[in-house]
């Protein structure tokens, strides 16, 4: 997944800008980063493009499923990252060095404020800079409260990392745990210590390894908090199955289980009645637009998903990566719309001959870095899936490539 304009406004509106003039503080970083310069001394790799005319970029967190009962692997989702590339919510870090964090000009501030993950991506030495405190508490009309607890595991496909969330007041609900990286634990254990409640609930909004991952660890701590989620193909034994249209009343809180496939099989979004409020997982994101995967994503289920949203009252979306949406309908619209102009230029392009998938991404995510196409590519082959079934396009093989041609004359 990658970011928009907004993203980019945060770092001074130009992707190649440098991070001298756009340093500024990013939502849930304490404040201390913002007065950090520092320029790349490498290049830096576009990252964020303008969300008009349909370039921007999909997102959608990291598709890889972990296994039944099994611990995420601890490390930051693979991307197409590059050395000297700035990910994170902080905008004022950059991996400059070969030890990945020479780029700090203020680095005792900086390590106070921020833990520093370091991967090796490709070969090459990356670290990332996050910040070490939980999110703030966002304040429900209701005075309940919502704490993000950011995963720990930025990346490309993920911004700033996984958004976790803590509800409730006594007895806590956890929304989703993060990928399974170490530096998470001690953050939601000092979110949950400040927020003095226990942690008995656990909801998954679905089975990817950047919501999922950090199930084991998280039970490790809480070994009495209920886990719950949609059932996918694996039945997992220690999670309970959550039904669709189920009614879950916690502590105050009442939360209904709105099945809402399309990004994943098993999708759940959890929508939060007392508030109005939608805790959208990966169907819907802060910034950016979501991966329709190969696998188990289906571009006519996310269609209908969104439309089934648009019939509930939300007045705020909790997503799973990215910034609170505080206009839901306007985003629920916008993202309906971003499909339909998608689904326009596909059709352009086979209308202009262009056969193949990867021709298609090439010419219709031109601006998009070229470490994102693959995902791209997942996104319209689901397009070619659903006009495939409307009769629209047919698919055939050439020299055992995958190849469509328009089946009548596109109404564009
Ligand atoms: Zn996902």
């Amino acid at each position: 997944m990658r970011y928009g304009k907004r993203w980019m406004a945060r770092r001074g509106g130009r992707d190649d800008q440098g991070l001298g003039a756009g340093a500024r503080t990013a939502p849930g970083c304490p404040g201390p980063c913002a007065r950090i310069r520092s320029r790349p001394v490498l290049p830096t790799v576009r990252r964020g493009v303008p969300s008009k005319g349909g370039r921007q970029v999909p997102l959608g967190g990291d598709s890889r499923r972990v296994p039944a009962g099994r611990r995420g692997n601890g490390t930051i989702p693979r991307g197409a990252v590059s050395h000297g590339e700035v990910l994170g919510d902080c905008p004022a870090h950059v991996c400059r060095g070969p030890e990945g964090c020479g780029g700090l000009t203020r680095p005792p501030q900086a390590s106070a404020r921020h833990s520093c993950i370091r991967a090796r991506v490709r070969g090459v030495r990356v670290c990332w800079l996050v910040p070490r405190r939980a999110g703030p508490v966002v304040r429900s009309p209701s005075a309940s409260q919502v704490r993000v607890v950011l995963g720990q595991n930025p990346g490309l496909q993920t911004g700033p990392g996984t958004n976790t969330y803590l509800v409730g007041g006594d007895r806590l609900i956890l929304i989703d745990t993060g990928a399974g990286v170490p530096a998470y634990d001690p953050l939601l254990q000092e979110a949950l210590s400040e927020l003095k409640g226990n942690l008995s609930l656990i909801l998954l909004s679905h089975g990817h390894v950047d919501h999922i991952g950090g199930l084991p660890s998280v039970r490790r701590l809480h070994p009495q908090a209920v886990a719950r989620m949609f059932p996918g193909e694996t039945p997992v034994s220690a999670i309970e199955p959550m039904a669709d249209g189920e009614f879950l009343r916690h502590d105050g809180i009442t939360l209904q289980a709105i099945h809402t496939p399309g990004h994943a099989t098993d999708h759940l979004c959890f929508y939060w009645l007392e508030e109005r409020a939608l805790f959208s997982g990966d169907l819907i994101l802060g910034e950016g637009t979501a991966v329709i995967p190969r696998v188990g994503g289906s571009l006519i289920d996310y269609l209908a998903s969104l439309e089934r949203l648009r019939t509930l009252d939300i007045r705020r979306i909790y997503p799973g990566h990215g910034p609170v949406i505080e206009d839901p309908p306007a985003k629920i619209t916008e993202y309906i719309e971003h499909r339909r102009m998608r689904e326009r230029q596909v059709l352009e392009a086979l209308h202009a001959g262009v056969r193949t998938i990867r021709e298609m991404v090439a010419r219709i995510y031109a601006e998009v870095p070229g470490g994102l196409h693959p995902l791209a590519e997942e996104s319209v082959w689901n397009h070619l899936v659903k006009l495939e079934g409307e009769g629209r396009v047919r698919r055939f093989q050439v020299s055992g490539r995958e190849t469509y041609e328009l089946l009548r004359e596109p109404d564009l």
